[in-house]
């Protein structure tokens, strides 16, 4: 079921994880963001978008992580761009032989034999550098974050005021890192200055994973997020309400990816 956010920005959330898919209306058809996990629920996406009589004529990754890169052969094949770095990551993954194998090991084994794999992965990476969607639609300014995932990207809809926030700035997970650079919570810090950056614009943020934030939900979420990174940087105990026994039902697994992080990261590490 699609939810309208904004004028023209609709989502449609996966059952398991929450997963965000992001629709946005073009001239001739719309922007489709992170469609989501399930065969089932890829296959309700593209019909409600075929009752709505809206083709879809471009498709975007925000990072190379499994839940964002899924695709379903009733969505069309319009282009489905990414960076140039999430791209090229999901072209070396699709280059191994047991690359179909190997990914299926990170499904949750509740939906794992509803993942469609054909289309997975198939990333049109945007040359470096580029700053905005190319479709035929509202300006998309594509932000490339350098948290999370290689090649990760936020979009800002900014006639609309959504800031598609790919994996960050979520009510439900905490950050979480990729463990592919020097430094990576000093460089999720900057990332979350990137979004401060552009805060003045945005009326409503959607997050991978989790709920809509509203009106003035933003800066919020920017300090709880860094809230967190800093607590972990200097070994204190975060104060957050997404792990421990504040958080959501069916989210106590995010304490343990903490607790891992803490581990990973705290001091002595
Ligand atoms: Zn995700």
């Amino acid at each position: 079921m699609l939810k309208q956010v904004a004028e023209g920005v609709l989502t449609h959330q996966s059952e398991l994880i929450a997963n965000n898919a992001v629709v946005v209306q073009g001239r001739a058809g719309v922007l489709v963001v992170d469609p989501g996990l399930t065969g089932a629920e890829l296959a309700c996406l593209a019909n409600d978008l075929r009752e709505l009589g809206q083709p879809v004529v471009a498709g975007f990754a925000t990072h190379p992580d499994w839940d964002h890169v899924l695709w379903h052969a009733e969505l069309g094949d319009a282009p489905r761009y990414g960076t140039a770095r999430c791209a090229a990551f999901m072209e070396d993954v699709r280059s191994k032989p047991d690359w179909k194998a190997r990914a299926a090991e990170g499904f949750p084994e509740e939906i794992a034999d509803d993942v469609p794999l054909d289309l997975y992965g198939l990333i049109t990476g945007l040359p470096a550098e580029t700053t905005q969607l190319p479709w035929d639609g509202p300006t998309v300014r594509i932000i490339e974050l350098p948290a999370h995932a290689p090649g990760h990207a936020a979009l800002l809809v900014e006639a609309r005021g959504v800031l598609v926030a790919g994996d960050m700035l979520s009510d439900v997970l905490v950050p979480m890192f990729g463990y592919d650079t020097a430094d990576p919570l000093e460089d999720y810090l900057a990332a979350l200055r990137l979004f401060e950056d552009v805060a003045g614009d945005v009326d409503f943020v959607v997050p991978g994973h989790g709920s809509v934030g509203g009106a003035g939900e933003l800066r919020a979420r920017i300090e709880l997020d860094r809230a967190y990174v800093q607590a972990l940087r200097d070994g204190k105990e975060p104060n957050d309400p997404r792990i421990g026994p504040s958080a959501k039902p069916g989210w106590e697994w995010v304490s343990d990816i903490h607790t891992g992080q803490q581990q990973h990261f705290g001091p002595g590490s």
